[in-house]
């Protein structure tokens, strides 16, 4: 079991505070729903854990496996198992889809995958997320749809088998056959036992096709409210309101 601990995470941008002490523990074959209103700190989680040099922690403590995450480089915490699917995927411009995707393999295992294999996963990958054959000698992320985003994050996740994946807003932009694609690759990965996922999101959308085990809402830079999937369906009924009124 891998597990990623957050203990009394304080983090600003400038000199403004954002996140104000949030608690988490998420281990692998779990899936942790982040729920909470536009502004709440949702994101700013995400990239104090991915270590975006914009997000000053000013204290607490991020462990994965009981390693000091936040002491760690970029490089070191995909290396240590951690996957982070950010809301605006940077395009990388002249490195077509594939080769991306190998140089993340290789970065993360620290070898480069034979050739051979690594075209084998990445068509099963593909296959499985309904990608048409093109897409791995396209630009990576130039022109991408929101769908072909959603899609490359999980085919990254597929091929790079985290033992923590944070996915940020990843219903965000998708038609309604695009969440299906999305939350079946989620939920394959679920099933494999091996890694414990924190989707973080605004809408409840996703929600009705990825189950949650734990439900945790957000509103002004804590975490205010925890449950299990019955929470999501409270929130779709009644929205974020009581919450933003209370952590005024
Ligand atoms: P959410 O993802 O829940 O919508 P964010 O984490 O994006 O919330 O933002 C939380 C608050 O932090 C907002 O008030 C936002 O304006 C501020 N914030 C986040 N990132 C930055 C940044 N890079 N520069 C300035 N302010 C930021
Ligand atoms: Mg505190
Ligand atoms: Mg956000």
């Amino acid at each position: 079991v891998s597990t990623l601990e957050i203990h009394d995470l304080h983090v600003s941008v400038g000199d403004k505070e954002i996140l104000k002490g949030v608690d988490l523990v998420v281990s692998s074959g779990e899936t942790h729903a982040i729920m909470g209103p536009n502004g709440s700190g949702k994101s700013t989680l995400a990239y104090a854990i991915a270590g975006h040099p914009k997000y000053t922690i000013t204290s607490g403590r991020v462990l994965l496996d009981g390693e000091d995450l936040l002491d760690m480089t970029v490089d070191e915490r995909a290396r240590a198992g951690l996957f982070l699917a950010m809301q605006y995927p940077v395009e990388v411009p002249g490195v077509s889809v594939s080769n991306f995707l190998r140089s993340a393999v290789t970065a993360v295992r620290g070898e480069a995958p034979k050739l051979r294999e690594f075209a084998k996963d990445l068509k099963k990958g593909m296959d499985a997320l309904a990608i048409d054959g093109s897409f791995a000698t396209r630009n990576t992320n130039e022109g991408f749809s929101g769908g072909e985003k959603k899609r490359h994050e999980i085919l990254q996740l597929e091929l790079l088998k985290p033992k923590i994946a944070v996915l940020d807003e990843t219903d965000s932009g998708l038609d309604v056959d695009a969440l299906r694609v999305v939350s079946e690759g989620i939920n394959r990965f679920r099933e494999s036992g091996d890694t414990g996922v924190l989707l973080i999101t605004h809408y409840t959308r996703i929600l009705r096709y990825v189950t949650p085990d734990f439900v945790h809402v957000f509103a002004a830079g804590r975490i205010v409210e925890e449950g299990g999937p019955e929470l999501a369906e409270k929130l779709e009924d009644e929205g974020y309101e009581a919450y933003t009124k209370a952590a005024l």
